[in-house]
């Protein structure tokens, strides 16, 4: 097919990989409007690198909403062949705790990115930078802007792979939204996920407990709850426990309702457990942090949102280790959040990613309204969702 040109707007992970599948049999040209490739992808590598996890078939696919429609392409694309295709690129990758893939230790997150562009390169695809798509025109192909000038660039297929809204310093502002939305794309405002939440900490508590760990905790919100661990901040609580829940949370909140989270900080014991500790002994206030085994952290907790009675009475106190409610006023800033959910409805996409309205397009990546939680799974959905789109537009213009 090398006289098919193919579109590819928005050089983050997800219109990369679509690069790289693509440009094995046709013309492949990246618009990207900022100076350099993949700046949230190297982002991400700031932290922990997840590049995927190692969860598989219906373990993978539960992680996705709505997992209906990521399944397709994360089978066509699993986390086996995320990591079978940066051994390609000469990543090797291993896997951590909870599944997490990461590169080989001494692997930068710019070196991943630097064999990706290599490949690219090798390939013949061509970059474009500071090509921002700022809207369509009336045959409905995206109109460019370059230098203070217009373009209008002729392709075969065009496929959007723009982003969310998080990090916009990244580059990915989400401020594409409304150019789908005049062309009567239904699209939904972006929202935070994976993300912090707002706590009205006691003054005392926040400047004392600030930067502390809570370990070996299981939180819960609504009907959901899991265990790991949460950071206390100056706004409130983040960590790979709390993130999770932010879709539970956010859809309370939207509901105009109160959203509780409940700590339990002993998930190990059962209440008969802890509360035979306190029987038939004179157990004090001052002996709790010895007694239960608590952290300094844990206990001005336990102290800041329990009544009096609840946290002198010992038998009460227990119950307040195991289910300590505390409310949630807000999620942090999409500014600060790892992802977002909203963008493009999927109501408005076919199951390869065209969209329903304009066959010619194909939309990938987090400009989706999808959501998983952090741990690789996110990359993972930008990569099998780029794929799957990747494969359909070959088969159609073959
Ligand atoms: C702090 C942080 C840590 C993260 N850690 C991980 C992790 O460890 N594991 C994981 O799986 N995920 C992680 N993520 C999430 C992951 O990085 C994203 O889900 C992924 O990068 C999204 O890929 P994408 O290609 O859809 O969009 P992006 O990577 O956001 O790329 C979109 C591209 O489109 C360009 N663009 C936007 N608008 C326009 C326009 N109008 N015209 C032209 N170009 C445009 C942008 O400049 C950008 O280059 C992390 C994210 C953050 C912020």
């Amino acid at each position: 097919m090398p006289e098919k040109k193919i579109a590819i707007i928005g050089g983050g992970a997800a219109g990369l990989m679509a690069a790289d599948m693509l440009s094995r049999h046709g013309e492949v040209h990246i618009y990207e409007k900022g100076k350099a490739l993949g700046r949230k992808f190297l982002v991400a590598g700031n932290g922990g690198f997840n590049l995927t996890n190692s969860a598989e078939g219906e373990d993978l696919c539960r992680k996705y909403t709505p997992m209906e429609f990521l399944q397709p392409a994360l089978e066509a694309f699993n986390s086996q062949d995320t990591r079978t295709w940066l051994a390609g690129l000469g990543i090797p990758t291993f896997v951590g705790s909870s599944g997490r893939v990461f590169p080989e230790k001494g692997i930068k997150p710019i070196t991943v990115l630097q064999q990706i562009k290599d490949r690219l390169l090798q390939n013949g695809v061509q970059f474009h930078f500071q090509h921002e798509f700022v809207g369509f025109n009336a045959e409905q192909k995206p109109i460019l802007k370059f230098q203070e000038s217009e373009c209008f660039p002729e392709a075969d297929h065009y496929l959007f792979a723009l982003g969310g809204a998080s990090w916009p310093v990244t580059g990915s502002t989400g401020n594409w939204l409304e150019a789908f939305r005049l062309s009567g794309i239904k699209t939904l405002a972006f929202q935070s996920s994976n993300c912090g939440i707002n706590v009205n900490w006691p003054d005392d508590f926040r400047n004392k407990f600030g930067g502390a760990p809570l370990k070996n905790l299981q939180v819960s919100a609504g009907n959901f709850s899991l265990k790991g661990e949460a950071l206390i901040t100056d706004y409130g609580l983040e960590g790979n426990v709390i993130y999770p829940l932010v879709p539970k949370i956010r859809e309370l909140l939207q509901a105009g309702k109160e959203a509780f989270l409940t700590l339990d900080f002993k998930p190990q014991n059962t209440v008969g457990q802890l509360l035979e500790k306190v029987r038939g002994k004179q157990i004090q206030t001052k002996n709790y942090e010895q007694v239960f085994k608590l952290s300094k952290a844990q206990l001005t907790l336990l102290k800041a949102f329990s009544s009096k009675e609840d946290y002198v009475f010992p038998e009460n106190f227990v119950r307040q280790i195991k289910q300590l409610t505390i409310p949630v006023s807000s999620l942090r800033p999409i500014e600060e959040a790892i992802s977002t959910a909203g963008g493009i409805s999927l109501e408005e996409v076919n199951p390869d990613f065209t969209l329903k309205a304009f066959p010619h397009i194909s939309v990938v990546g987090e400009m989706l309204d999808w959501d998983a939680p952090t741990g690789g799974f996110l990359l993972q959905g930008c990569f099998s969702t780029a794929y799957l789109a990747a494969q359909a537009i070959l088969v159609k213009l073959r």
